[in-house]
């Protein structure tokens, strides 16, 4: 058998960024996916009819712009990216929405009386929005490079994250935009996590903006693969490792697979003691997916939700307050909250001229078999009246096969952990180097380590700089095109 210096399991982001990291360092790497294809959470297929290409997980990408990773990679100079002028928008009854703009100045407009009050909590983030992604990105025992930004930040956490909720907006739109950005971390609200999780994803839209790659999600696995082979590296699909024993002789593995996995494919090589650690990390709550293939655009009652990178379809902040809550108490909620994107709208490129893609899903109760497609059908017909007529084909994956496509979303638990302030501090334990385990050359990488949930890589570059450094003597290399750096540490 041939030796190699580290081995990837799992070719989701973070694998795929922890790849080309060792890579790029000059090591010999190779890649396992049990997957015929490449990508894990950012895959684009042909889910409906031909020539329909849909984003089988991630679609918009509020950390492509901002991750200290895809800088130093200048994901922007490998792939088309188009940036919405709107980030998201929340569409209500009557035709009337809460529209983020990348640009605050008219959001705040938009918002009538309520426009000071938002202007004065995200602008002095979205000033810094650099500083808030590199605080929300980084190990939380590490000293904060800015602390004024972080004191910001943490100051409205505070207040969104308990009893102020939302106290210093008086109109439902503000209140149920701040509401709907919160609700992308699935769990009940208010709490210092969904608070934390809403003002960083609500800073990025009025900053760099919500970015949806041309072509869709696979294209930024595509330009790491490329970039990968183009230094060495090699990547083996429809492989699925159950045990380190599987893997021919390396001297470091850097594992994208859940805390869970780990635990069982490492077995005796880790203490007993980080095992248990590994085994009291908890799984949160769930989603259920719905692909359609569309004759038109969705019919948004409200115009300016037709051109919104991302829509949260979930009515008021109560109506949302109230379906988090049913989830979190292992209900199907009657009107569930929606998160949908429809990027034909920027990147015609996905569908046959003149049809479109909607890309959806909603929050479900770990574990459940449920096909929500009528459930989600309908909360969009009531902010998009004559959407039924549009629909030509539609693909629906319940929880359960969220996690048979892949086992690191435990449950349907798309963040491969649940993100609660305790998960995120202690990912998957509390330790200044979360990537690396207690037992020699292994180490994880996938979104159950910090900084968690999305398409940003750090994970995985976080874990093979430790590698470098502890098993290989090395220090990070550049990642840019043309030996190029670009970001800071
Ligand atoms: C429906 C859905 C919508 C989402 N929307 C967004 C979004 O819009 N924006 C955003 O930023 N994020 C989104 N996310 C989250 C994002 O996709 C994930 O946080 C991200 O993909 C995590 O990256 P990862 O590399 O840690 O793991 P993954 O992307 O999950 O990749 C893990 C890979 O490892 C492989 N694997 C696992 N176990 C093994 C094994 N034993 N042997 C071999 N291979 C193995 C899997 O097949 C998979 O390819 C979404 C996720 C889902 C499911």
């Amino acid at each position: 058998m041939d030796d190699i210096d580290a081995i990837v399991v799992g070719s989701g982001p973070n694998g795929m960024a922890a790849a080309v990291t060792l890579a790029r360092a000059g090591l010999s790497v190779r890649v396992y996916e049990r997957n015929p294809t490449i990508g894990g959470g950012a895959r684009t297929v042909e889910l409906t009819l031909p020539g329909f290409r849909h984003d089988v997980c991630s679609a918009v990408h509020p950390m492509a712009l901002v991750s200290g990773f895809f800088r130093r990679f200048q994901l922007e100079r490998r792939i088309g990216i188009i940036v919405p002028e709107i980030s998201y928008a929340h569409p209500l009854d009557g035709g009337r929405a809460g529209v983020a703009w990348r640009d605050i100045d008219r959001t705040a407009e938009s918002l009538g009386a309520d426009g000071p009050a938002w202007k004065a909590f995200f602008g002095p983030l979205a000033a810094h929005a650099d500083e808030v992604a590199e605080f929300a990105g980084s190990p939380i025992l590490r000293v904060p490079r800015y602390p004024l930004t972080v004191m910001r930040l943490g100051l409205r956490i505070l207040e969104q994250g308990g009893p102020a909720w939302n106290a210093r907006f008086a109109g439902e739109p503000a209140r149920a935009m701040i509401s709907g950005v919160s609700a992308h971390s699935i769990q009940r609200m208010p709490t210092l996590a969904t608070a934390a999780a809403g003002l960083v994803l609500a800073t990025h839209a009025h900053a760099r903006g919500w970015a949806v790659p041309v072509g869709g999600s696979q294209s930024i696995i595509e330009a790491m693969a490329d970039d990968l082979r183009a230094h060495g590296g090699e990547i083996v699909t429809n492989t699925e490792i159950t045990s380190l024993a599987e893997l021919p002789p390396h001297r470091a593995v850097i594992l994208d697979v859940s805390a869970r996995s780990l635990a069982a494919i490492a077995g005796s090589a880790l203490p007993d003691r980080y095992r248990r650690a590994l085994g009291r990390f908890r799984y949160g709550s769930a989603v259920a997916k719905v692909d359609f293939a569309l004759s038109d655009p969705v019919p948004w009652a409200n115009e300016h939700v037709r051109t919104a990178a991302t829509m949260h379809v979930g009515g008021t902040r109560d109506e949302m307050a109230a379906s988090e809550a049913d989830v979190a108490a292992g209900r199907h909620p009657l009107s569930p909250y929606v998160l949908a994107a429809e990027p034909t709208v920027f990147d015609p490129s996905r569908a046959p001229a003149g049809k479109h893609t909607l890309w959806t899903y909603t929050h479900v109760p770990a574990g459940s078999t449920l096909d929500r497609t009528e459930a989600i059908t309908a909360q969009i017909e009531r902010f998009a009246p004559g959407f039924r007529d549009t629909i030509l084909a539609h693909s629906s994956q319940s929880a359960v096969e969220v996690e048979r496509y892949n086992p690191n979303y435990i449950g349907g638990d798309i963040a491969a952990g649940e993100p609660n302030l305790l998960q995120l501090i202690a990912r998957p334990v509390l330790a200044s180097d979360p990537w690396r385990t207690p037992a020699k050359g292994i180490y994880l990488c996938s979104s159950s380590t910090t900084p968690g949930p999305g398409v940003h890589g750090l994970s995985g570059y976080y874990a093979a700089r430790s590698a470098l450094a502890a098993e290989f003597g090395l220090a990070p290399p550049h990642l840019g095109i043309d030996g190029a750096n670009e970001g800071s540490e």
